[in-house]
């Protein structure tokens, strides 16, 4: 038995507020959706991850799932059951059998409920993980009750809701191509056809994340989590200085700010990125940048110096560390720096797999003195806490 997953992940989820939509907010660090797509990565059972996303949001999933390798995602439909029918078409080619079908918002699903419906499907055309409902249940369409329902019964159901390919992939067409729309869950899709679902015990963990309270809960828990398994601090400090030169603006913390000189050096001159990359080695004795890169490499003349970043973020996760927070000081008499720092901290965070505000980037003058105060160049100061495990 061969097992795709589909990965719902169209949504635009305003109701989550934020400025990203809710699949792709950091929750400890990550996007809601990378530990969903961990969770089935890295589940043996699993053959092809298929992830269905919103048009736009091209640049998003890639930056949230570079270190997964996967298949290309599919751009979604109006509704949710649009982008499932398109995501479970795309798995018809990879030879899979079974599909199961996931909610990206759904990030805390655990390896036993995956490998129990992958178990049942061996059994049946249809299962999918539900809770029984424990309060009483009343019915009140304008907000007074019209009756209390039977609660016996009565299931709250949940995903990864796991079927026979063939099946529900003919059940979507069936109902796509009779106008019926709406329908919340796949298992509905299937029941209009006539299969037979089966419910299984879910797990009150494997919750979606719908609201900016659920999204708030479910970083706290996971920061805790992991501050719990990283006792280890350490605190890295990185100091980097470049002077000017003739052009026509500089990047800091990969952010261009016009201006009318450029920083001098041979990759693009980011001393608070090269700063901030020390201060992590510096954190975890690695030495710093030119221990990696050695200056005067051809290989990254003008280079991005995210690569350098990235490099000391690498090391950083080789040792299963995290980095729990950054400030830094930028000490410049000339550009203006302030208005640009919103920007950077943009730029960092995914780098860093670190929300917005754990990096505080502040920007200062030398009130003329010296150098910098004759603006002859600029400085920039780093220092960051990581944990180890
Ligand atoms: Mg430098």
């Amino acid at each position: 038995m061969s097992v795709a997953v589909v990965i719902v992940a169209g949504g635009s989820g305003f109701r989550a507020g934020g400025e990203l939509p809710k699949q792709y907010q950091l929750i400890g660090g990550r996007p809601v959706i990378w530990w969903t797509l961990k969770a089935f990565v890295d589940h043996p059972g699993i053959c092809h991850v298929q992830t269905v996303i919103g048009a736009g949001h091209e640049a998003l999933f890639e930056s949230a799932s570079t270190e997964f390798t996967i298949g290309r995602p599919v751009i979604g439909g109006n509704s949710r059951q649009d982008s499932c029918r398109i995501g479970i078409a795309a798995c018809l080619a990879t030879g899979a059998t079974k599909v199961l079908i996931h909610d990206a918002a759904r990030p805390f699903v655990s390896a036993d409920l995956i490998s129990r419906i992958i178990s049942e499907l061996e059994q049946a055309e249809a299962v999918i993980p539900g809770i029984a409902v424990a309060d009483t249940m009343k019915f009140a369409p304008g907000g007074t009750i019209e009756k209390t329902v039977d609660r016996q019964g009565l299931w709250s159901v949940q995903t990864p809701q796991g079927f026979n390919l063939q099946t529900i992939h003919q059940a979507h067409l069936q109902a796509h191509e009779q106008g019926v729309t709406g329908l919340t869950d796949d298992a509905a899709v299937a029941e209009k056809c006539g299969v037979k679902v089966r419910v299984i015990a879910g797990h009150p963990e494997n919750h979606k994340l719908t609201t900016a309270h659920d999204i708030r809960a479910a970083n706290d828990m996971l920061i805790q989590k992991l501050n719990f398994e990283h006792q280890d601090i350490r605190v890295g400090q990185g100091i980097d200085f470049h002077e000017f030169e003739d052009g026509d603006g500089v990047i800091l913390c990969g952010v261009r700010i016009p201006h009318d000189r450029k920083l001098k050096g041979h990759s693009d001159a980011d001393a608070a990125m090269h700063a901030l990359t020390d201060a992590i080695l510096g954190a975890i004795g690695e030495g710093d940048i030119g221990t990696f890169f050695p200056p005067g490499n051809p290989e990254w003349k003008d280079a991005a110096s995210s690569m350098f970043l990235n490099k000391a973020v690498e090391l950083l996760h080789r040792r299963n560390g995290i980095v729990a927070n950054v400030d830094m000081t930028i000490l410049a008499e000339a550009p203006h720096i302030a208005p640009h720092i919103g920007a950077m901290r943009i730029v960092l965070s995914p780098l860093l797999h670190l929300a917005t505000d754990r990096i505080a980037i502040k920007a200062t003058t030398t009130e003329k003195l010296g150098a910098i105060g004759r603006r002859e160049g600029l400085a920039a100061f780093a220092t960051v806490m990581v944990r180890l495990p």
